[in-house]
């Protein structure tokens, strides 16, 4: 009471600081200075051509997305949100403008740099298509890992690290002999 707003302080300080000790992944990013950028786009715009008829999906989106941030992207349908995803992911490229990949300029990249740079800096997580119904979690994780070219223990480690990390390791345990298809 003698300073109320000072203790108030104090106790949103703690609060904080608990928080984020208890939260896995992804850190969120309180009162911390941002880290460098890793996406960057400039006036990034998408026409999809349809014998006469051009659709803009994309009009001069620039966004900067830094280390440390965690983005959703949300919108009606329809209105342009795979797209954007599918240039972000360098699964696409735009009709038009700058992207930067971890500094790096990947708009006029050909398809093959941009596979590999995809297998390099990306991480996708697919929701029940393109996984491979054949394999189990485990190794639908591993399979990045083995086109960069990662020893196979280095990439049974990381696998289990990262299921671990986002609360799906029991699920290596309790399926371990199953075909298994996850997320
Ligand atoms: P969202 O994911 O937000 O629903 P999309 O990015 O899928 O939006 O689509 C944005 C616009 O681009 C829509 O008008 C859609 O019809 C059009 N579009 C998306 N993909 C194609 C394509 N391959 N060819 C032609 N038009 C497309
Ligand atoms: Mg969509």
């Amino acid at each position: 009471r003698r300073h109320p707003s000072g203790r108030l302080q104090a106790g949103r300080h703690r609060d904080v600081a608990w928080r984020r000790a208890a939260t896995r992944w992804p850190a969120p990013v309180l009162g911390v200075e941002m880290g460098k950028p890793l996406i960057e786009t400039r006036k990034v715009s998408k026409v999809y051509r349809m014998g006469e008829v051009e659709v803009h999906a994309l009009r001069d989106v620039s966004l900067t997305i830094s280390e440390g941030e965690s983005v959703a992207v949300m919108g009606p349908s329809g209105s342009g949100k795979s797209t954007l995803m599918n240039i972000l992911g360098c699964l696409d490229r735009p009709s038009s403008g700058g992207y930067w990949l971890v500094g790096e300029e990947v708009s006029q990249l050909d398809r093959n740099a941009l596979a590999r740079l995809r297998n390099r800096t990306l991480g996708f997580v697919f929701q029940s298509f393109n996984l491979l119904s054949r394999t189990t979690a485990l190794e639908n994780v591993e399979l990045p890992l083995l086109y960069a070219g990662v020893s196979a223990r280095e990439r049974h480690t990381r696998a289990r690290d990262a299921l671990a990390r986002v609360g799906l390791g029991d699920i290596i345990k309790k399926n371990k002999n199953k075909i298994y298809l996850f997320i």
